[in-house]
This record gives structure tokens, sequence and C-alpha cells, in this order.
């Protein structure tokens, strides 16, 4: 081992050693989301260690009063580091906190049109990434997260940050040596389009309907999809599964198929 590499895992030690993590909610919260409950003994220990540098570098206050407990601060770093499990900690650097209001909170926004009009409004929502700086969520939307419905508002906030590593949300993160770029635009592309002409047909998806708002939404509830649900994705659009398997470098179903996953338990947070 060169100086830099021990000199990171002396490191790694030091910040886990004060980090530790309830035995009881662990296991409560292993079992509560299907990306976990497939996952192996080793995978778990590899979460974990993910889990707790992650509560270590980042910060997780409550805001509009809500108390943040140990077992909201656990729920979010679990659902945080699925994602980065096979990418590492270091895809969520350059930004450390993270805003848990008790419910929906309200932004304020303002455009411009193209008669140079200046339109101000607010909107209610339920998360929110934003480049450079927090995530921010809402409570009651993540602990809803994690049932069968293949919606996680977490998992959302975090794809967007992992979009984000090569600039503004485009549904394009940086892809990993070996990807080839004109196979994921064309995945995405393709899937993006089939999936608007549904909602124009009328039909009623069950991949949520947010995803047509734009190519980052598109990933960032496809990416819900991924973890959530992998075998809906798998069947409505392979191509793109197969692109997030090279991108995650996971594969959440063919773990559930391995594992025979059981369905989900009643919420524990
Ligand atoms: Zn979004």
């Amino acid at each position: 081992m060169n100086w830099w590499a021990a000199w990171r895992a002396w490191r790694q030690e030091r910040k886990l050693k004060r980090v530790s993590v309830d035995a009881t909610l662990w296991s409560a919260l292993m079992a509560r989301y299907p990306y976990t409950r497939s996952l192996s003994a080793a995978d778990r220990e590899r979460l974990q260690v993910l889990v707790r540098l992650f509560l270590h570098d980042k910060a997780i206050h409550g805001a509009g009063g809500l108390e943040v407990s140990a077992a909201l601060r656990l729920a979010i770093a679990i659902q945080a580091c699925i994602l980065v499990l096979d990418l590492g900690l270091d895809s969520y650097r350059g930004w450390v906190e993270v805003i848990v209001y008790p419910d929906e909170f309200v932004t304020r926004y303002e455009y411009v049109d193209e008669d140079g009009v200046v339109h101000q409004g607010t909107e209610a929502k339920s998360g929110e990434a934003w480049a450079g700086g927090p995530v921010v969520l809402s409570w009651a939307d993540a602990a809803a997260s994690g049932g069968a419905d293949a919606y996680n508002v977490v998992i959302h906030e975090f794809a967007h940050k992992l979009d984000m590593l090569n600039g503004e949300p485009n549904g394009f993160p940086p892809l990993h040596v070996g990807m080839s770029r004109e196979r994921w635009a064309h995945a995405f592309e393709q899937a993006y389009a089939h999936f608007c002409d549904r909602l124009d047909a009328g039909e009623d998806t069950a991949i949520d309907e947010y995803a047509a708002e734009s190519p980052a939404e598109f990933f960032a509830v496809l990416s819900e999809v991924f973890f959530e649900d992998p075998a809906l994705l798998r069947d409505e659009y392979p191509a793109v599964y197969e692109q997030l398997v090279a991108y995650y470098r996971q594969d959440p179903g063919a773990r559930a198929a391995a594992a025979r996953v059981p369905p989900t338990p009643a919420c524990v947070v």
C-alpha cells in the first residue's frame, strides 16, 4: 500500500470509529426496502460502511420544527447510499447538507417569459437537489417511500446529485470508462419519446408520469424504479435498464430474483 492509500485507510478508520449504527434499527431498515432485502451479508456490510461515512461527512438538519431522530438519519443515509454502493461516496462530493422538512415545503420561483415579463410564484415540493448545495426532503414523502409503488423521493433527489456531477442536470451523468455515450443517449431518448407518447395517448402508466417533465426527471424517476421495482423497468425499457446496470454497477433485478425477496413489511420509521 502506498502512503496515499494508507493515509486514506487510516482516515476512513478514524471516521468509522466516530459513527456507530444501532443494530436493531439497522436490521429493521434492511427489511424495510426492497433493494436492501435482496442484499447479501457482504453487501450489507459494505453498505453499512458507506452509511457510517455518509453520516460522518454529511450534516442532516431538520427544518420547519422537525426533530431529526436516529431512525430518520439512518433511513435517509441508507437510501442515499444504495445508489453509490458500487460507485463510492466520492460521487457525493462538493456539498454537505441534507435538510429535512416534516412535510412538503414551499419554494418560490421566478422566470422570465419570451415577452420579457417576469413571473413569480410558489410551489409545494417533496424534494429538491441544489447544484453544489443541499438536498432538501419532505420527511412525510421520504417515510412513505420504499413501498411497492416504485416511488422514492430520496433516491430521486440523490440521482439528481449524481446527474449534476458534470453540470446542469440533463439525464446524462458522467459515464464510466467502457460505457458508450451513444448507447446511453439512444436508450434514454427512445424510451423518453415512447413514454411521452404513452402519456399523450392517455395511458395510465405504472411509472410516475412526472418522468415526462424533462430528460433530467426521466433519469431520476427511472432510477427510483430501477431500485424499487427493477422488474417493471426491465420489462418496459430493457435498454435503459441495461444502461443503469452499467452505470450503477449493480443489478437489483438479478439480485432480487436470486434472493427471492419477500413482499414489503409494514413501515418501521
Ligand atoms: Zn426531480
